[in-house]
């Protein structure tokens, strides 16, 4: 299994530090309002990342933040007259339910930065022991030039930076030893959550965050570290200086990195205003729609999203879906048991699709090529699955299907959800059929929404709907 590491920009085979096993941080959203598609991106492709080692056998310790405590949490909090944790409560939840619709796994933990203060106090009380870090007016900074191999990340030249980073100087950052320092702990301003420490009752910086929660959870030393490629620098290169010179050893073995998602070919983002929340594409799509088209393009490539892409995806979804059906009908209508001789043959070609889909993961996570690997398999299944098909033949071609769609977190055996759009359009028919006087037909709708579990109630206001 080769994968792009960003530190060495190649593909290397992957060698776990633990045989059998993988240890694996996602840096994780700051949860101030709804994520949008954007943030799903990392979720989906490393949660795939960490089905396909599964699938290989593998356990993998999972990882993955929220960042509750941050200017932007604060903010909001103050414009709605309630706390940071009220916002960050709620922010936490609602990103979980949008990660539940995505199929993403939960983490085996999900830390909150705000539980781990004192480990994070430590960390710094034990950088400035070691003379990385100092306290300058209770704001603690990281002595960047003090780590040799800062830059070795993002391939970046200190003094390159230091040119690019004159210009950033910006009032109180004088008292910086060097504009590339970096502040690891920061004094309260009136209002703001504050905790304490030697230097300051305040809080901590982002990047040192993520190396304490890693090291709590997984250890020193770990497999795998990713996120969008915005964070290589600086927060990753901040995170690697701040772990290696506080453990003295490697931190991360692997860097991986998502490209961004854009539209109309700029990266999503909130600053930018130019995004849609995973909840507003659920209103109009199955969020495995959403997954599937993520995982139709490499990780590394820029996604560019569309309403054509969209639509696009969910004609290649429901292909496969609707093949599945086809062979769970079979199935049911099956009536020879055993796989005959040429059954068995045509079952053995099976094997060549996964191994297709195998090759394409086993590339640095190429989920485009797994996906025409599906399609073969999905191809290969119209044409052999008949009528006349045996029971355990149906199984197997079902079997192997959802072993590897398992692994894209796509779910081909879901009860097909109504979504609000097709209810109220079934409402809509069903009036004008009442109108028409053709009971038969409103009877009928109303029998098929209920057996998906939607209940009608005639008001004055009208019909309305709601879950059984
Ligand atoms: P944030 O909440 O901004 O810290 O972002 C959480 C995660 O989403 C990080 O890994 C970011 O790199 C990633 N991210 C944010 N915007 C995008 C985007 N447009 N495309 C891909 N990844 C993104
Ligand atoms: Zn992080």
């Amino acid at each position: 299994m080769r994968l792009y590491n960003t530190m060495s920009k190649s593909k290397e085979e992957f060698i776990p530090l633990k045989e059998g096993k993988v240890s694996m941080y996602v840096c994780g959203p700051t949860v101030y309002n709804f994520i949008h598609i954007g943030n799903a991106r990392p979720m989906i492709v490393f949660d795939t990342v960490r089905r396909y080692f599964e699938y290989k056998g593998y356990e993998v310790n999972y990882v993955s933040n929220f960042t509750d405590v941050d200017d932007k949490i604060i903010k909001k909090a103050i414009e709605e007259g309630v706390s940071t944790d009220e916002i960050s409560q709620r922010y936490i939840a609602e990103c979980k339910k949008d990660m539940e619709g995505m199929n993403i796994k939960p983490a085996t933990t999900h830390p909150l930065a705000t539980q781990e203060i004192c480990g994070m106090v430590d960390m710094i009380q034990e950088l400035v022991d070691k003379g990385y870090a100092y306290n300058k007016n209770g704001t603690v900074y990281f002595r960047t030039r003090q780590f040799k191999e800062y830059g070795k990340l993002s391939h970046k030249n200190l003094d390159d930076l230091r040119t690019g980073e004159r210009s950033l100087l910006v009032s109180g950052q004088d008292e910086k030893e060097d504009p590339l320092d970096f502040v690891l702990w920061k004094p309260k301003k009136e209002g703001e959550p504050a905790w304490d420490s030697p230097w300051s009752d305040g809080r901590p910086g982002w990047h040192i965050e993520c190396s304490v929660m890693s090291k709590k959870y997984l250890g020193e030393q770990i497999d795998i570290h990713a996120g969008g490629e915005d964070l290589v620098f600086p927060h990753h290169e901040n995170e690697i200086a701040q772990s290696e010179a506080a453990n003295g050893k490697d931190f991360a073995k692997y860097w991986l990195h998502n490209a961004f998602l854009n539209i109309d070919n700029r990266k999503m983002s909130k600053s930018l205003g130019n995004f849609f929340t995973v909840r507003e594409i659920s209103e109009k799509y199955d969020l495995q729609v959403l997954r599937f088209f993520m995982l139709s393009a490499h990780y590394r490539s820029p996604l560019n999203f569309s309403a054509d892409l969209m639509e696009s995806s969910k004609t290649g979804l429901e292909r496969i879906l609707t093949a599945v059906s086809n062979v769970r009908f079979l199935l049911e209508n099956a009536t020879v048991e055993a796989m005959t001789d040429a059954e068995k043959e045509a079952f053995a070609k099976t094997t060549e699709f996964v191994a297709g889909f195998e090759k394409a993961m086993d590339d640095d996570f190429n989920t485009a090529d797994a996906i025409a690997a599906i399609f073969d398999l999905v191809r290969y299944m119209n044409t052999t699955a008949t009528g006349e098909s045996s029971k355990e033949y149906l199984q197997g071609l079902l079997h192997v299907i959802t072993k590897l769609t398992d692994v894209l977190g796509i779910i081909v055996e879901k009860e097909e959800e109504l979504l609000a759009e097709d209810i109220e359009s079934l409402i809509e028919e069903r009036q004008q059929a009442r109108k028409d006087k053709n009971f038969a037909r409103a009877d009928e709708i109303r029998d098929e929404l209920l057996a998906k579990g939607i209940v009608l109630e005639d008001t004055r206001e009208g019909v309305k709907w709601k879950k059984a």
